[in-house]
């Protein structure tokens, strides 16, 4: 189920990450974040408070075939964002290489990967 929601929305170019346990794409109502359960397909957006199943999405879109995400901005995906953060980390170490600064950007590095692990994003 969750390859068959995942290979849908990104057909229909919808923003959408997943986690352990849900799935996060762009509301088609509110273009705001709403969340799936994708093993029931049941999904609800805290933000509009529309809800419903991946059914009633793919109805949705056959309704309105020409909505589209293009204009609209993608969702915060954490972990888009990690692995941004990641390279630019990496970066100014190699980039201050020998200088005083690299020591403080590995500790500061060190502490940014502590906390993603803290919050278990993965
Ligand atoms: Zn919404």
């Amino acid at each position: 189920m969750k390859l068959v929601i995942a290979s849908f929305l990104k057909e229909k170019k919808i923003s959408y990450y997943i986690t352990e346990e849900t799935m996060y794409f762009q509301c088609l109502f509110c273009y705001e974040k709403a969340e799936m359960d994708y093993n029931t397909s049941v999904w609800h957006c805290n933000k509009c408070a529309h809800n419903g199943t991946f059914f009633d999405l793919m109805q949705r879109l056959k309704e309105q075939p020409h909505q589209t995400f293009d204009a609209f901005k993608s969702i915060y995906n954490p972990k888009k964002e990690i692995y941004q953060i990641k390279k630019q980390f990496k970066l100014l170490i190699i980039e201050n290489n020998k200088t005083p600064t690299e020591k403080k950007l590995v500790q500061l590095y060190n502490k940014v990967l502590d906390l993603i692990e803290e919050i278990n994003i993965y």
